[in-house]
């Protein structure tokens, strides 16, 4: 998959929910996460884990039966991942089970994956602080199934965001080693 940069819909440039941000680089722009939250208004946004030199998103993760932590990319689109463990049965499409590393609660929502054919019905939820404005990503590891939903725009502007993704690989390349 080629690295193509998306633009970003200018009514959301206009009215640029709190939690995302625009940065700068390689004289393209790019959103970036910059804060979401657990049900119960948990920050999951860590400053001591950078990648692609913004803050990142820190989830406890449960695959099977291992768990430790797992450091998301706060760049929309990207999905690299640093973990803090090493999960030892990725047979098929393990489920990660998500949830707030400061308090426990569940990330976890059943929702259908955006994708036709990935087939997973469990999903991360994760809320910018207005809690109006969700995140959906897919359950399943290595999947970059993801969607945006914004309260305040229209459905389209959502749609054009959740179509942005870029490849790993790819994505390193432009900016160097995480
Ligand atoms: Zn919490
Ligand atoms: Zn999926």
């Amino acid at each position: 998959m080629k690295l193509t940069h998306r633009e970003i819909p200018v009514e959301l440039l206009r009215k640029l929910p709190a939690g995302i941000k625009i940065v700068n680089r390689i004289g393209q722009e790019f959103l970036v996460i910059e804060d979401v939250r657990c049900p119960a208004g948990d920050s999951l946004t860590v400053d001591s884990v950078r990648i692609h030199g913004e803050p990142s998103i820190r989830l406890r993760a449960k695959i099977r039966d291992d768990e430790g932590s797992i450091f998301v990319d706060a760049f929309w689109g990207s999905h690299a991942k640093l973990f803090s463990f090493l999960p030892s049965d990725l047979e098929g499409k393990p489920v990660v089970e998500a949830s707030c590393p400061v308090c426990g609660a569940s990330l976890m929502e059943k929702r259908a994956c955006v994708l036709d054919d990935c087939g997973c019905s469990d999903s991360i939820l994760l809320r910018l602080p207005n809690k109006r404005d969700e995140i959906h990503v897919c359950g399943c590891l290595g999947c970059p199934g993801h969607e945006i939903k914004l309260a305040e725009l229209p459905a389209h502007v959502s749609n054009a965001i959740s179509e942005i993704n870029f490849f790993g690989a790819r994505f390193d390349d432009m900016f160097g080693d995480v």
